[in-house]
């Protein structure tokens, strides 16, 4: 599916000196297949365990080992595809990817390289100034190498197998993002995307969504310029920082007059900048060919439509469905981006006003949790503890004013809200009596006042503000105004 043609977003940092530069920017991100067992071999993929406690022979690689394809992490790979509504192909194909490494001890990778699983597909960016479609090349399945470990020891190095053969996605963007902020975008959205469909944690701190960045640089509608790659890059932070920094050393050599040379980087985000790691001289010849140990992979065109049909709504629909449901399109793209966010905005929103359960949850929920730093699933306050604050404000019991101090009392102290109301006295005074006895009052104490705002009606403020101080914000706001005017003769 091709990407919509626009035109470029080019920043004031790209402008150069002599004339505009584009950026161009492709991703390759390594995914880790959310599945108990390995891709070729049972050994747990349990993460923090003692080192080579997860490796089976197969992962060892000890001699005449077959591996024995795990049918979950092809599932998990195909609903990937779906979720990124590619084209799922039926036959695909094993092969090696041979080098040398002391963590790799079959001196191959088993990979998918001419017949990948998943074919073409779309990533959609709510970028601030409209969509953008980011074409997804393709995704297939992999094995994850194992882990050198230098800083043990002042003279060896130790290697832990534990990761050896866990089952990866390799998921290859077309060169279609145009910024930093479009690259952070897509990694954004793809980890969502995975999330909602349990096929990978997206965590990139354990490392189990990485990324390869590609990137050059052109003048605006020109060809596609060299690209340099830059490695294993593992947080959105920093590809967006590699991106620039990346894009600003290509920038000075063009316009020194020199010419990229395509070769393979690395981010430092200690000095923010990248540097070579090798050229494309040095780059190893891999020698793929088909692994004779594996059957090619097929399967039904009714199996991937049983695994369609049991996928979970994903961010765009659910997205859709909010929009639909009256949200603002920015409320919609805030709740849907994690999906525990969603859920408990639904559980929130059910029965109750879309749009005034959006605003409690997002503006003082998550403000709140923002604030001291926890997830939704760490919340002190439940939905259901929201849904009856918004409940007595719907109903009039309480006032926004005492809403919010009704929310901190419940944030701090737990507890059920209309019951809290009815114990500390919070109730909305809708007793149109005592509120014009407060009016009354505010009125006789006030003359200087009165005279004021008979020549100056915007001056009514004062007085609400009065009655609702001496009310202790529990008067009925509206009630408050009304009565007012009437008794200040005020149209
Ligand atoms: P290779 O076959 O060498 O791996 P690919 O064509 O598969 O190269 O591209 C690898 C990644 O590089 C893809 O994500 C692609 O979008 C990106 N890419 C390709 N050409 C460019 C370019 N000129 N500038 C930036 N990224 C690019
Ligand atoms: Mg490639």
């Amino acid at each position: 599916m091709p990407a919509t043609p626009r035109p470029a977003p080019v920043s004031a940092r790209l402008q150069g000196a002599t004339g505009p530069w584009e950026l161009v920017i492709g991703l390759e991100v390594h995914a880790q297949v959310a599945s108990n067992a390995k891709l070729f071999s049972g050994a747990s993929t349990g993460f923090g365990a003692p080192p080579n406690s997860h490796v089976s022979l197969v992962d060892a690689a000890m001699p005449g080992m077959l591996p024995v394809i795990n049918k979950e992490c092809v599932a998990q790979a195909i609903r990937t595809g779906l979720g990124l509504k590619a084209q799922i192909n039926l036959m695909s194909t094993f092969d090696r990817k041979n080098y040398f490494y002391p963590d790799l001890p079959q001196g191959y990778q088993i990979s998918q390289f001419k017949q990948p699983v998943v074919g073409e597909g779309v990533v959609v960016l709510d970028m601030a100034d409209g969509e953008i479609e980011v074409g997804i090349e393709r995704l297939h399945l992999e094995q994850d190498a194992g882990k050198s470990l230098h800083d043990q020891h002042p003279d060896y190095s130790y290697v832990d197998l534990n990761r050896s053969g866990v089952a990866l996605m390799e998921i290859v963007s077309k060169p279609d993002m145009r910024s930093a902020e479009e690259a952070k975008a897509y990694v954004t959205k793809l980890r969502t995307i995975l999330r909602y469909l349990g096929t990978c944690d997206g965590d990139m701190e354990k490392g189990n969504l990485r990324a390869d960045v590609n990137v050059s640089v052109r003048r605006p509608g020109e060809p596609f310029g060299t690209r340099c790659e830059i490695k294993n890059v593992n947080s959105i932070r920093f590809i967006g920082q590699a991106i620039e920094a990346e894009a600003r050393r290509q920038i000075d050599i063009k316009e020194d007059g020199g010419a990229i040379v395509q070769e393979t980087r690395l981010y430092d985000p200690n000095k923010g900048e990248t540097r070579s790691m090798r050229s494309k001289e040095e780059a190893h010849d891999y020698r793929y060919f088909p692994d004779p140990d594996l059957l090619p992979l097929e399967f039904t065109q009714s199996y991937v439509d049983g695994l369609a049909k049991g996928l979970p709504e994903l961010p765009d629909a659910k997205r859709a469905r909010f929009i639909k449901d009256g949200l603002s399109p920015y409320d919609a793209s805030v709740l849907v981006a994690e999906k525990a966010n969603a859920d408990f905005f639904e559980l929130v929103a059910k029965d109750r006003d879309g749009k005034m359960s959006a605003n409690w949850v997002i503006n003082e929920l998550f403000g709140r949790l923002n604030k001291e730093g926890l997830d939704v699933g760490a919340s002190p306050m439940s939905a259901k503890q929201l849904g009856g604050i918004i409940d007595l404000i719907a109903s009039g019991s309480i006032s926004g004013k005492i809403a919010k101090d009704l929310f901190e009392i419940v944030w701090t102290e737990g507890g059920d809200p209309a019951r809290l109301v009815e114990e500390r006295g919070l109730k909305q005074v809708t007793d149109l009596g005592a509120i014009e006895k407060a009016v009354d009052d505010i009125i006789a104490a006030n003359p200087d006042k009165v005279e004021q705002v008979k020549l100056k009606p915007t001056a009514l403020g004062w007085f609400v503000g009065a009655v609702m101080k001496s009310t202790g914000g529990k008067a009925n706001p509206a009630a408050v105004n009304e009565i007012l005017k009437k008794k200040l003769g005020i149209v």
